[in-house]
């Protein structure tokens, strides 16, 4: 199995990350790929990828610190690094934090960078859209953006499918346990357009909990439970997705 999303050079858990990794292992968690909000975790997340050998680095600017000389800065040390990356991010929009529209308009230009970024290196978009589900999808299919995770898409069912129909893939936390939101893409959506995440250390299956990357078999069954369909197929189906995204070469 494959977690598509995780924060963990969060400071949660800085004091016990071997055992976290090692309970990800015996639960059959094969690959992590740990994203980046900023510049310095970019260069934390790529030193942890260096030291962990279940660690695959995505670089980027979280929206939430969308700033173009931030950026500028970011990019280039992507560039630098593009041949140990698996792609680009966690980038996006969110207009939940960005209320105005001055700051939104930030966030596009930022967006819109890492986009073309992506399509130059060839690196897939790990994508953040939080009360922005359809602006993002307009902007990232605008942008001609071609390999996509949708992380934790918080927006309607019908909007996630012009992403499907681009072939981008929607990844799946734990919280799928308690969000009818969730619930409702996994019912609708095909599984050959779901992957599974953490988003660790948030997102887990108790609010307010932390959460880890050995939760993925729980969004595995969920997935399973609300499809009506074998576990084990789903828990193929969803490995084989994000393997193709990502070009992940097993173990
Ligand atoms: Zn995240």
């Amino acid at each position: 199995m494959i977690d598509c999303h995780a924060h963990l050079s969060d400071i949660s858990f800085s004091d016990d990350l071997p055992a976290v990794l090692d309970r990800a292992a015996s639960a059959g968690v094969e690959q992590i790929i740990c994203v980046a909000e900023d510049l310095n975790d970019c260069r934390h997340v790529l030193a942890l990828a260096e030291q962990y050998h279940a660690l695959r680095p995505c670089l980027g600017l979280h929206p939430d610190a969308a700033d173009p000389d931030e950026a500028a800065a970011v990019e280039e040390l992507i560039r630098k690094n593009a041949h140990r990356l698996i792609g680009i991010g966690e980038v996006g929009l969110d207009f939940w934090i960005a209320r105005e529209e001055p700051e939104r308009e930030i966030q596009r230009r930022v967006l819109s960078r890492f986009v073309r970024l992506s399509r130059e290196l060839d690196l897939p978009l790990n994508v953040h859209s939080r009360s922005a589900g359809h602006y993002t999808l307009d902007l990232l299919l605008a942008a001609g953006a071609q390999r996509v995770l949708m992380h934790a898409f918080d927006g309607k069912v019908n909007h996630a499918w012009r992403g499907v129909a681009a072939g981008y893939l929607f990844s799946i936390p734990p919280s799928v346990i308690r969000s009818h939101q969730k619930q409702k893409l996994v019912r609708q959506l095909p599984l050959e357009a779901l992957a599974t995440e953490t988003d660790s250390p948030v997102l887990g299956p108790e609010p307010g909990r932390r959460n880890e990357p050995a939760h993925i078999p729980l969004v595995v069954q969920t997935v399973a439970d609300l499809k009506q369909v074998p576990p084990a197929q789903v828990r193929e189906m969803m490995a084989a997705n994000a393997r193709r995204l990502f070009r992940l070469i097993p173990g």
